[in-house]
């Protein structure tokens, strides 16, 4: 066996042998786990502060001064005309969704968080799946023609990782048949395309501020758009259709944002510049730690564009690396690298999408390999790169020793506790996307 001679990762520990590896009950690289999407809070004093404020105010919710502020901020970083803030990202797409008067089929990715195809399904909507192109993982604009049908009215597309969509080829699909086009820009705050900030693109754009999210309000969300009509629709959408004291004039929901959301949305936004520059020196260090690595390919941002680097995303090809990627995930849990399968198995093989589709599930097959193949490593303010390097190192480690790794791993079974641990810790802190 061709033995990588020594690793020696972390303080303490130090990797002589595949056994010393803590899949196969070794010390862990991490004596903490390392989550992705561990929450950027920015300073704590400014949050109490407001929070204060908001107390002594006596003006907890219902558009208050802190909403209001945080929407006008939200309009100057995006450059829209309007900003609806909402209690969270999914119902901001279904009130957008609603607003936009979207019904029948509506086209979508399947490589997202649940959410998207969710937020449609929960309007009474038909989400239509369509693939994903390989190099941007975004949906694939050429294949979105051969899906359009007589009940199709429009399409949801996503920015996925942050890395926007073509939105001139889908702006000219969707005209040429007369779509409404609606993303969902959850992962893209802070993020540009062509120069232009997310945030303008399409008839709405709609972004999620939940906790794991580059900049969050614990939970929330907001719509943005240059549809005066569409905004005004909305805004008496989120408030239960009223347009006056005791006068309501649409269907509508309880979607608003709370003062306590927007006091740390202020906040977060107000350290913005410092989570880009420390998710990119994040990103820097991972790319100088998986260059050298065989058969993974970490997922590179446009340098050209403006990046929140939020995700750090590795497409593992077993067939050069040796090991597969979900056994690299279970090596990474036991070594408190918690590690995520973004997005894994495609929205089409989950419920209630998977049993409507009966033996004749959609064809994706760039999805279906983008599912098998993505790994999402952690980042944000609590790694750091000492940390990534460190992470680097055992992954040249694994590679390195990958035959020999994955002949042990078949030998026994004691490589499935590591996923118990993962869902004991994500049900304890709550984030999941
Ligand atoms: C997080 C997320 C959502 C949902 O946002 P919430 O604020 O959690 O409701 C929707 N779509 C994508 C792609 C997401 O990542």
């Amino acid at each position: 066996m061709n033995r990588q001679p020594l690793i020696r990762i972390g303080r303490h520990v130090q990797k002589d042998s595949v056994e010393e590896l803590a899949i196969f009950g070794g010390l862990p690289l991490f004596s903490e786990p390392l989550h992705v999407g561990a929450p950027n809070v920015g300073d704590r004093r400014k949050i109490l502060r407001r929070i204060v404020d908001i107390l002594d105010r006596n003006w907890l919710t219902n558009d208050g001064p802190y909403v209001t502020e945080f929407e006008r901020r939200i309009k100057r970083i995006t450059g829209a005309r309007h900003c609806i803030a909402t209690s969270n990202g999914t119902l901001g797409l279904e009130l957008a969704a609603r607003g936009l008067g979207l019904k029948g089929e509506v086209i979508a990715p399947a490589f997202t968080f649940v959410a998207t195809a969710h937020a449609l399904k929960w309007q009474g909507i038909q989400p239509v799946f369509c693939d994903i192109d390989p190099k941007t993982f975004t949906v694939d604009p050429e294949r979105i023609e051969q899906l359009i049908t007589p009940r199709t009215t429009g399409i949801l597309a996503v920015h996925l990782w942050g890395r926007a969509c073509d939105t001139e080829a889908l702006a000219r699909v969707a005209s040429k048949h007369g779509l409404r086009l609606l993303y969902d820009a959850s992962h893209a705050f802070g993020c540009t395309h062509l120069g232009h900030p997310v945030g303008q693109f399409g008839d709405a754009e709609v972004f999620s501020f939940h906790a794991t999210k580059f900049v969050n309000t614990f939970e929330g969300g907001a719509i943005t758009t240059n549809n005066d009509e569409l905004a005004t629709r909305l805004r008496l959408m989120k408030n239960f259709g009223f347009t006056g004291t005791d006068q309501v004039d649409y269907l509508g929901i309880n979607g608003k944002m709370s003062e306590p959301a927007a006091a740390m949305g202020l906040t977060s936004l107000e350290s913005m510049s410092e989570f880009i520059r420390h998710n990119r020196r994040n990103y820097e260090a991972y790319q100088r730690a998986i260059e050298p690595i065989r058969g993974i390919r970490l997922v590179p941002f446009p340098e050209n564009e403006r990046n929140n680097y939020q995700y750090i995303n590795l497409q593992v090809d077993e067939s050069e690396s040796g090991v597969s990627r979900d056994n690299l995930l279970r090596i990474l849990h036991a070594e408190n690298v918690l590690a995520r399968r973004y997005f894994f198995p495609g929205i089409h093989n989950m419920e209630p999408y998977r049993s409507e589709f009966g033996p004749r599930p959609p064809l994706l097959p760039v999805t279906s390999k983008a599912a098998r193949q993505s790994i999402c490593l952690p980042t944000g303010k609590r790694t750091s790169t000492i940390q990534i390097e460190q992470i680097g190192a055992l992954l040249e480690f694994i590679t390195a020793n990958a035959l020999e790794i994955t002949r042990l791993l078949q030998a026994d079974y004691h490589h499935e506790r590591p996923t118990t641990r993962l869902t004991e810790l994500a049900s304890k802190r709550g984030g999941a996307s």
